[in-house]
């Protein structure tokens, strides 16, 4: 049983690793950053609604995220592991996921924050060529992660299930490294 809060900056790897580690492990990969963008994709209610806040680089509302968290961690599939990649992204999200879990009876089992320096954050996104990767945007994403995601660690590291790994490694050595929480 494994049930991971992965952290990190955007580009900091935490979709590509998540994916990995879920086809490992055999265990669901839940990423709101996805969701969204598939929401947006289809123009369903939830789409139409995050697609402006994302083309800025901006966090979409609290209340949207939480509403699809809520449904997702529900599901039979999660019900004994899971991946969070991009959720918690600012302290709001990680009480509600706090009150969450107890809600449901489970408890998350470790917190990794994937540590990667700004400069090659950009310069990774700057080659993935996704939608909301112009630079304006991707300036402003960091710019939201350090001022509402980074206190996360903060948050977290009080708890005593908090890891730190060193994601501006090859691929294949921070897949390692992540393997031991899973
Ligand atoms: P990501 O793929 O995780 O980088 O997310 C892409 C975009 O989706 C972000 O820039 C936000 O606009 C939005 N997003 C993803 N996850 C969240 C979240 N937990 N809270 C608010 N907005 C989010």
């Amino acid at each position: 049983m494994a049930r991971l809060i992965l952290l990190g900056a955007p580009g900091a790897g935490k979709g590509t690793q998540a994916k990995t580690l879920a086809t490992l492990c055999q265990i669901p990969h839940i990423s709101t950053g996805d969701i969204l963008r598939a929401a947006v994709t289809q123009q369903t209610s939830l789409g139409v609604k995050a697609q402006s806040y994302m083309d800025q680089g901006n966090l979409v509302p609290d209340q949207l995220v939480v509403d699809l968290i809520r449904e997702r961690l529900r599901e039979p599939d999660a019900q004994s592991s899971w991946i969070l990649d991009g959720f918690p992204r600012n302290v709001t999200q990680a009480m509600f996921l706090d009150e969450l879990l107890t809600e449901i009876n489970q408890v998350y089992t470790h917190a990794v924050n994937l540590e990667v320096p700004d400069e090659v954050l950009v310069k990774r996104m700057l080659g993935r060529g996704r939608q909301d990767d112009t630079e304006a945007v991707i300036r402003r994403r960091l710019q939201v992660y350090h001022e509402q995601t980074a206190p996360l660690i903060d948050f977290y590291k009080g708890r005593h299930k908090f890891a730190s790994v060193n994601g501006n490694l090859h691929p294949d050595e921070v897949t390692t490294e992540l393997k031991k929480f899973v």
